[in-house]
């Protein structure tokens, strides 16, 4: 309805209390027009009734006054005693007067006359001695009768005497009279409610006669025009506004008398005014009542909706509301429904968009994101805390998802993911970082090396995925705040350095130390470093016997590197080897053991031992096409059969990319080289995989070979993997026998080759050579 005002928007208080307003003004306004139109009217009618039974009830009351003067004079004119006195006139001039006097005075005319028939006046009251010629038949009519005299207007009447009652001629006329202002009196006046006046008019020339008024009043009249007439009239004159009804009253010989009732037109009004005057306040007590209605009404309207106004600010900000106006009209109560169920849309919203950014979806654990938050939020608020920050990496997790399928090893991560949370106290917080990382943060304490001891043992037990059990390798590093770090980016590389250190040492967890570091530094030093080394002769070969358990003769020997650094010494092979992996570097490492290997060969073969080699290569080199070139160039430079060379390449390596890893075996194979699957058990190779594979040998990882005298689990399994090599048509080599036992256990097991310390160490050519003299069956 009203929307704007003076071109600005109002609100909704606003717009409500105008609207009430202007309704009530214009009901109150036309209230009172229609009442006091009403009222006007039925008050100037109430006058004019007033007015016109005023005018009536004077008239009767004159024309009353005028009977008993007319009627006592008739009485008196029959009397004898009167007709006598006026016979005797001339000579009793005195008593005709005197009596006239007394009957005058009896029935209250002031003024008297006699007159005779030819008109001569025999005797006056005081007040009429200048009357003269009186037409005495216009006073004999019944009625209001007026006579002037001397300016003097009488109320007079007048009676013929005559001798007899049935004489045709009077003898004599008595006339009888009160004077015009005589007539008016104050109950007159009250009777009548209103002020009443008597005037003579000529030629619209008026002469007070009589009046309630005092002078000033009337003489401020005596300029009105006035004229008869059946209504009320209007006079503004200085002093006030009059209404005043105007009727005649008979006349004079020469003027006309009227009756003038008049009244100030306020006190006419009076009692109207006083009405009007409460309706007023009457209107005005409504349109206050109305106001605060609307005011009322307003607010319990707008009270809410501003609330609400309040309360979309504050979820605007980010705030949670949790009350909400509860009573309101209808509509206000469901624009407060809406809003709360948007609330709780945006807050579900928000979650949604939280979890997606803060939760990975495998696990249902945070993500990296949310786990670098609370790094930074636990530094910032507990600056002086110590606490623990872990790293968690699942070894040659992309083998087993290869292996097992994606969906599957999603599950796997998704039951590590559940491993960790239920084995963790409360205040542990763990993340998956990505891929096979997972992180650990206990903001409670600072022991890292419990704390990841604790985890490692958390992966001793299998993962059962649709009934498929799996055991997983982990590699742990851990480091403190704030002793490795105090950065969220220092304390994440230091635990990272660790992890790396786990992983190439095989320890299952390591805490970082500086030296780590400066380690780390140091290997990428030595990898720029490899090729030159390689050709200035820091590298060598060390030999390790296999021996064949049916008759204790030693056919083959394991190439192991070993590099001797001028500055660092012995570095491992499971140091820089990886490394080497990782830079490519490893390609030279390759050739150039093949290239020892060959020489080394040729070396014993001149001296009568006929030793095969059986040299360690990579995954990268089977992704090398030039490697069975290599290999063919070396037999023939030196003379050495095929047969002679045996590669070793992981279980892990084949697996990686079996298709590759087949055709470059394939290759190898068909050129009459042996071929052996190293470190097996611990990948996850399946038995059509390997049933594929152009191998002659398996070896079987030394994890379950060290301990194979006392632990009777890993018996099973060495069991199960040689029955499964024989099944293949494999022979089988058991790596890291290191006593007599575990000899006498493999050799009843049916294992074909043994190799580890209790037989010999790996040593340089010069070293193994008298005890493979001891052991072989050449000479
Ligand atoms: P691998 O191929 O499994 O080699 C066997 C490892 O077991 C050797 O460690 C060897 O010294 C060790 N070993 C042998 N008998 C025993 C025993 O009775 N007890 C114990 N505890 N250990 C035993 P090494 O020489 O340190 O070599 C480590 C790994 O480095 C090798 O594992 C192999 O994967 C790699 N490697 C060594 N030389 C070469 C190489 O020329 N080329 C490539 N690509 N890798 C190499
Ligand atoms: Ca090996
Ligand atoms: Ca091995």
């Amino acid at each position: 309805m009203i929307k704007t005002l003076f071109g600005r928007a109002l609100n909704l208080r606003t717009t409500l209390m105008v609207s009430f307003l202007t309704i009530v003004l214009v009901v109150v306004l036309f209230t009172l027009y229609i009442v006091q139109q009403a009222t006007f009217t039925h008050s100037t009618g109430l006058l004019k009734t007033n007015a016109e039974t005023s005018s009536r009830v004077i008239n009767d009351y004159i024309r009353d006054v005028a009977n008993v003067l007319q009627s006592s004079a008739t009485n008196l004119a029959a009397d004898f005693s009167v007709k006598g006195l006026i016979l005797s006139a001339d000579t009793q001039a005195q008593s005709l007067t005197l009596g006239m006097r007394n009957f005058a005075d009896r029935f209250g005319a002031e003024e008297f006359a006699v007159i005779d028939s030819q008109g001569k006046v025999l005797s006056t009251s005081k007040g009429f001695t200048s009357i003269k010629s009186v037409d005495v038949e216009r006073l004999a009519v019944d009625g209001i009768t007026w006579a002037e005299i001397d300016d003097n207007i009488f109320l007079a009447k007048s009676v013929a005497v005559k001798n007899t009652p049935r004489s045709r001629d009077a003898m004599a006329w008595l006339i009888f009279a009160k004077p015009i202002a005589g007539l008016i009196n104050d109950d007159l006046t009250r009777l009548t409610t209103m002020d009443v006046s008597l005037l003579r008019e000529t030629q619209n020339s008026f002469t007070y006669l009589a009046s309630s008024y005092h002078s000033a009043i009337q003489k401020e009249f005596s300029n009105v025009l006035m004229s008869e007439s059946n209504d009320l009239q209007d006079a503004y004159l200085s002093s006030d506004h009059y209404v005043y009804f105007v009727s005649a009253l008979g006349s004079t010989q020469s003027a006309t008398i009227l009756l003038m009732l008049s009244t100030v037109e306020s006190n006419a009004y009076l009692s109207y005014n006083s009405l009007l005057g409460r309706l007023i306040g009457l209107l005005v007590v409504v349109a206050i009542v109305t106001l605060m209605a609307a005011m009322l009404i307003s607010n319990s309207i707008t009270k809410p909706i501003l609330m609400l106004i309040g309360l979309t600010e504050k979820i605007r900000q980010g705030l949670h509301v949790n009350q909400f106006p509860e009573e309101g009209a209808a509509e206000v109560n469901k624009l407060s429904n809406a809003i709360s169920s948007m609330q709780s849309a945006i807050v579900k919203r928000e979650h949604e968009i939280e979890r997606l950014a803060f939760y990975d979806s495998v696990t249902s654990l945070p993500n990296r994101n949310r786990f670098i938050q609370l790094l930074e939020e636990q530094i910032t608020l507990y600056p002086s805390n110590m606490f623990a920050v872990v790293l968690i990496d699942i070894a040659r997790f992309k083998e087993i998802n290869d292996t097992i399928g994606h969906s599957t090893g999603d599950k796997l991560l998704a039951l590590v993911g559940e491993r960790l949370r239920s084995g963790c106290r409360d205040n542990i917080f763990i993340a998956r970082l990505g891929g096979n990382e997972f992180a650990v943060i206990d903001t409670e304490d600072g022991n890292v090396e419990q704390l990841m001891e604790e985890l490692a043992s958390m992966f001793s037990g299998a993962f059962n995925i649709n009934s498929l059990s799996l055991n997983i390798n982990v590699s742990i590093g851990g480091a403190r705040y704030n002793n490795h770090g105090t950065q969220p980016s220092e304390l994440m590389q230091a635990a990272d350095i660790a992890l790396h250190a786990s992983k190439d040492s095989h320890k299952p967890y390591v805490l970082y130390h500086e030296e780590l570091n400066t380690f780390s530094v140091l290997r990428l030093r030595l990898m720029s470093e490899l090729k030159e080394a390689l050709n200035q002769g820091q590298l060598t070969l060390y030999y390790q016997p296999k021996m064949a358990l049916a008759n204790d003769k030693v056919h083959s020997v394991e190439c192991l590197i070993r590099w001797i650094h001028p500055d660092h010494g012995f570095i491992s092979p499971d140091e820089f080897i990886p490394l080497a992996e990782q830079t490519g570097a490893i390609r030279y490492v390759t050739s150039w053991a093949l290239r020892q290997a060959a020489q080394q060969y040729a070396q014993w073969r001149s001296v009568g031992m006929d030793i095969a080699m059986a040299v360690n290569i990579s995954a990268v080199d089977l992704t090398d096409l030039s490697l069975p070139h290599t290999v063919s160039a070396l037999l023939s430079e030196f003379t050495m059969p095929p047969d002679k060379l045996i590669l070793e390449v992981t279980e892990s390596a084949v697996m990686g990319d079996p298709e590759v890893a087949i055709n470059a075996l394939n290759m190898l194979s068909r050129m009459g080289i042996k071929l052996s699957i190293d470190d097996f058990g611990t990948g996850f190779s399946s038995m059509a995989q390997l049933k594929k594979m152009p191998v002659d040998e398996i070896k079987i990882d030394k994890a379950f070979v060290l301990e194979l005298a006392t632990n009777e689990e890993d018996q099973v399994m060495v069991k199960t993997l040689i029955a499964l090599a024989k099944n293949l048509g494999l022979s089988t080599v058991a790596e890291g026998v290191e006593n007599e036992d575990s000899v006498v256990l493999l050799r009843n097991m049916g294992c074909s080759t043994a190799q580890g310390f209790h037989l010999s160490r790996p040593l340089p050519a010069k070293d193994i050579t008298p005890w493979l003299e001891a052991h072989s069956d050449i000479r």
